[in-house]
C-alpha cells in the first residue's frame, strides 16, 4: 500500500535520508522509532508529499507525484508534530476542515459531513468541547482536536508525528486506544513516530527503527526493539542496563 523505494533527501546540502526503502502493507500499524535527527519526521513528510520531491514513493500503486493535492488528501491524513495555533477556530470548525477534500470550494457542509465530524468528536471525547476555541484548549485537547480532524478526513492512511509528546500517561493511552481502534475497525494504515518503546511494543504491529537517515531494522516490535539494538541505535553507554521493554534499569 505504501512503498518507499530507495528514497534519499537532503535539506540544502545536508543528507537527511539516504537510500530508505520500506514497504507498509494495508492495515499496518507501524511505529517509527529512532534518535532525534534520525529523519523520522522527514520520512513522514515525504509520504505526505510535503517535501519538494516525492522521489520513488508509491501509494496504492500510484506514484506520489501523480496525486493531486485533493486526491492525496482523500488518501493520506497527516498530523504534524508542531501544533501552533495560527487561526483561532472552534474545535468543531477545525475538525470540519478534515472534510475539505470532499467539499466543493464554496459548498456548505452537508449533513453527512456534520455526522462524520460529530463521530470524530465522539471518538476523541471532544463532543463537550466542540464550541471551544483552540486557544482555550490544553495541549492534550489540542492534540486530540488535530487527530479528530484527521479522522474526519476518512483516509485509509494516517501519519502521526509524535502524537504522544507533551501528554501525560493517561492521555497517551487514550490517543493510542483511539488510533488502535481505527486500525482494527477501519483497517486504517497507521504510521506514527514515537519515543516510548513500551507504547510501540504494546500497540504497533511493526517497528521501523531509524538512525542517521537510514533504516536500521524493520519488523515485529519484539524483534526490532531488543535491548542490544536499542543500545546501539541510541548510543546508550554500557554502564546502563536495558530491560526487555527498552527501559533503562537503574540499580
Ligand atoms: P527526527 O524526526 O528523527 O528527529 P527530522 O526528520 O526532524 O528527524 O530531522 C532530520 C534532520 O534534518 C535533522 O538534522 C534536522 O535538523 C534536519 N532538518 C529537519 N527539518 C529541516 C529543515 N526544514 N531545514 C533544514 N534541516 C532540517
Amino acid at each position: 500500500m505504501i512503498e518507499v523505494r530507495d528514497f534519499s533527501f537532503a535539506y540544502n546540502d545536508k543528507n537527511v535520508l539516504t537510500h530508505v526503502s520500506a514497504h507498509f502493507p494495508l492495515g499496518t500499524f507501524c511505529a517509527i522509532v529512532g534518535p532525534n535527527g534520525a529523519g523520522k519526521s522527514t520520512l513522514l513528510k515525504a509520504i505526505a508529499k510535503l517535501l519538494d520531491t516525492s522521489g520513488d514513493i508509491i501509494i496504492d500503486g500510484t506514484p506520489l507525484k501523480d496525486y493531486s493535492f485533493a486526491s492525496l488528501a482523500r488518501k493520506v491524513a497527516y498530523v504534524s508534530q508542531r501544533q501552533d495555533v495560527i487561526f483561532d477556530f472552534s474545535v468543531f470548525d477545525t475538525v470540519m476542515m478534515g472534510r475539505n477534500p470532499y467539499q466543493g470550494r464554496w459548498a456548505a457542509p452537508s449533513d453527512t459531513d456534520k455526522n462524520i465530524v460529530e463521530d470524530a468528536l465522539a471518538m476523541t471525547h471532544l463532543t463537550e468541547l466542540k464550541d471551544r476555541m483552540l486557544l482555550q484548549l490544553s495541549g492534550g485537547e489540542l492534540q486530540r482536536t488535530y487527530i479528530a480532524r484527521a479522522i474526519a478526513q476518512q483516509t485509509p492512511i494516517l501519519l502521526l508525528d509524535e502524537p504522544l509528546s507533551n501528554l501525560d500517561v493517561s492521555h497517551q493511552l487514550e490517543i493510542m486506544e483511539i488510533v488502535s481502534r481505527l486500525n482494527q475497525n477501519k483497517k486504517t494504515t497507521i504510521l506514527f513516530v514515537v519515543h516510548d518503546f513500551s507504547m510501540a511494543m504494546r500497540y504497533a504491529s511493526s517497528v521501523l527503527l531509524m538512525d542517521a537517515g537510514q533504516v536500521v531494522d524493520f519488523g515485529e516490535p519484539a524483534a526490532v526493539l531488543t535491548p542490544d539494538k536499542i543500545r546501539r541505535t541510541f548510543h546508550i553507554p554500557d554502564k546502563y542496563d536495558i530491560d526487555n521493554l527498552g527501559r533503562i534499569v537503574f540499580d
